[in-house]
């Protein structure tokens, strides 16, 4: 996670920076890192999001471990489980974290955005992670920003700003690389500080509530030249 200074420092400040990716290798690594995501998940839990495990790439291992999935999936903790059933195991109960990481541990988060759900999201194509928070700052919204690794082929090519926000309104407003996400939208959430293909660039502060995705949307807005 990146500090306020960090980001107010224009040589550590480049317009792209390509994410860090490390997947945790190994039984050891993994378990850790499961164990970090869950209890990341209560801090999700505490702002009223409703979340759930990542997929965890070992769907297809067989029976008692005897061999791995030639393939597993790389991108665990950008996705949820397959299973159209991953909307409705979301919660903010820690027993049923406890229950769905001991079934599935995973290092990553996933939440359920838009509809009923108290969090959305809105994904920025033409601004970097640090623009967005600027842009935003100028009309005094202080809002958490992803940043998410974009991926081709299995490999990270670049990244993109998602900044999360209060309602996800139909119809949904798409405008000058802005998206508002669909619903219900899983949005991956960081399931430790760094290393995942997900990180917060600017993490949720409790007191402050969600902006609206119209704030945000107008704040985003290209200046208009006279
Ligand atoms: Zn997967």
């Amino acid at each position: 996670m990146q500090s306020v200074q960090d980001l107010a420092d224009p040589l550590s400040n480049p317009r792209r920076r390509l994410m860090q990716v490390q997947r945790p290798h190994g039984d050891d690594a993994f378990r850790h890192r499961a164990e970090e995501a869950r209890s990341w998940t209560d801090l999700y839990a505490s702002y009223g999001w409703q979340v759930t495990p990542s997929c965890n790439g070992r769907r297809g291992q067989a029976p008692g471990g005897l061999s791995l999935p030639p393939f597993p999936c790389p991108l665990q903790d950008l996705h949820p489980e397959a299973s159209p059933g991953w909307e409705k195991e979301v919660t903010t109960s820690p027993y049923a974290l406890d229950v769905l990481w001991a079934e599935r541990p995973a290092y990553g988060v996933i939440a359920r955005g838009g509809g009923t759900a108290v969090v959305a999201s809105l994904a920025v194509d033409v601004l970097t992670c640090d623009e967005v928070i600027e842009r935003m700052a100028r009309v005094g919204i202080i809002a958490p920003v992803l940043r998410t690794a974009t991926v081709r082929e299995f490999r990270v090519i670049g990244e993109r700003a998602t900044v999360v926000i209060s309602n996800a309104p139909q119809p949904l407003p798409q405008a000058h690389g802005v998206t508002v996400q669909d619903w219900p939208h899983p949005v991956p959430l960081p399931g430790a500080a760094a290393g995942g293909h997900v990180e917060w660039v600017q993490a949720p502060v409790p007191e402050i509530p969600l902006p609206q995705a119209a704030a945000v949307m107008a704040a985003l807005r290209p200046p208009t030249r006279p």
